[in-house]
């Protein structure tokens, strides 16, 4: 099968598929990230070559050499993204072009080949058009897809970028983040670890970051908290990023809201949903900004009624409330500690528009197939 962008993509589907019995059982509890579908894709590059042998196969574990590149230096960039049943039967994937260009962008801050935007999205349509089976149909339930690349070259002596990369796409169907009604969460200010710093690889999605950032995602879990709240590294003092989620904060009430969201500093990951609630917000009227918002004016925002609600957002969960707020030394409440009218207002017409509920104004689905 050969693609617009040249690549030919050889199929090699399973020949044992996962009965449609068996696949139904798992698709009316799938929960996040714990079974996968029947196939995934892989694309070679090396140096001198491009890119090369563009596969879909049977999905199955990898065989690496243990001196491989990415086992000890960490070279590793990731995306993440749904598939939507949609109201006719078909399938749609949400704003893909924008995580292929993010990805491009992680691509090139950790050395790595920058994959063409038309080839991340045929690597994704293959591999969602083999496994169409695979993606729910109820509520808000979605086909996760994990595209990721690695540094597959040999060798612990090479101090540079490696010259071979393996590129897979692997698919997992996602339930309702919250199958009993949304539940909101409380954050710890983590003051002692940060997770990016200038200059470093804040706004690239590398597995790297997620490592450096267990320790304190666990110390917000020792301290009674659901997640960790990022701040900057100079200061310790700007509000950048909930866990693996961005953050909103909500100035105001009612139509005059306004809608704000800690600017982009080269240390936050800048989230395709961040982007598209920013969208979202000024099509319902209400105002929207990029700010810096450091932890005093979060504290006297939510206590003075600035700030009447808050919350974070990602695909995984699409959008999650904050509840509560605790610190080394403070603790508040974010409004009566419930979801707020416009975070779950944004919420509804988020997902309304990726699962065609809603009229896609902006051209955010790319239907596959
Ligand atoms: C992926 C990610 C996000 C959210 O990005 P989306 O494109 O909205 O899913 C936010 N922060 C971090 C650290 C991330 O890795």
């Amino acid at each position: 099968m050969t693609t617009a962008s040249g690549l030919t993509f050889d199929l090699k589907p399973s020949a044992h598929p996962t009965p449609a019995a068996e696949r139904e059982a798992v698709l009316a509890n799938p929960g996040f990230g714990r079974h996968f579908t029947d196939h995934m894709v892989t694309i070679r590059y090396s140096e001198g070559r491009g890119w090369y042998d563009a596969q879909l196969t049977p999905y199955a574990p990898l065989e690496l050499d243990p001196a491989t590149m990415v086992l000890h230096y960490g070279q590793e960039i990731f995306e993440g993204l749904k598939a939507y049943r949609q109201p006719d039967g078909s399938v749609a994937t949400f704003r893909p072009e924008t995580n292929a260009e993010r990805f491009r962008r992680s691509a090139r801050r950790l050395g790595m080949p920058e994959l063409p935007v038309e080839t991340f999205v045929e690597a994704i349509d293959v591999l969602v058009a083999q496994d169409g089976d695979w993606v729910p149909s109820g509520g808000e339930q979605s086909l996760y897809l994990r595209p990721f690349m690695i540094a597959t070259e040999v060798g612990l002596g090479i101090n540079r970028p490696a010259q071979e990369y393996l590129f897979m796409v692997i698919a997992s169907p996602a339930g309702a983040y919250f199958p009993r009604g949304v539940n909101p969460v409380s954050v710890w200010l983590s003051k002692e670890y940060v997770r990016a710093a200038p200059g470093g690889t804040g706004e690239a999605k590398c597995g790297g970051n997620y490592a450096a950032s267990f320790l304190a995602q666990a110390e917000a879990v020792r301290q009674g908290c659901d997640q960790v709240v990022w701040l900057d590294a100079v200061e310790r003092r700007w509000v950048e990023e909930m866990g693996g989620m961005n953050l909103y904060f909500v100035r105001g009430t009612g139509d005059a809201a306004t809608v704000v969201t800690p600017q982009l500093t080269g240390t936050l990951l800048p989230g395709v949903t961040r982007d598209s609630l920013l969208t979202i917000a000024a099509d319902l009227g209400y105002g929207t900004a990029e700010e810096r918002i450091s932890t005093e004016d979060w504290r006297r925002g939510n206590e003075d009624g600035e700030f009447s609600e808050v919350f974070a957002c990602g695909t995984a969960a699409v959008i999650t409330p904050v509840g509560s707020v605790k610190s080394a030394d403070a603790s508040w409440s974010v409004g009566d500690g419930q979801p707020g009218e416009i975070t779950m207002r944004l919420r509804q017409t988020l997902v309304g528009i990726q699962t065609g509920e809603i009229e896609d104004r902006h051209g955010w689905l790319h239907r596959v197939g």
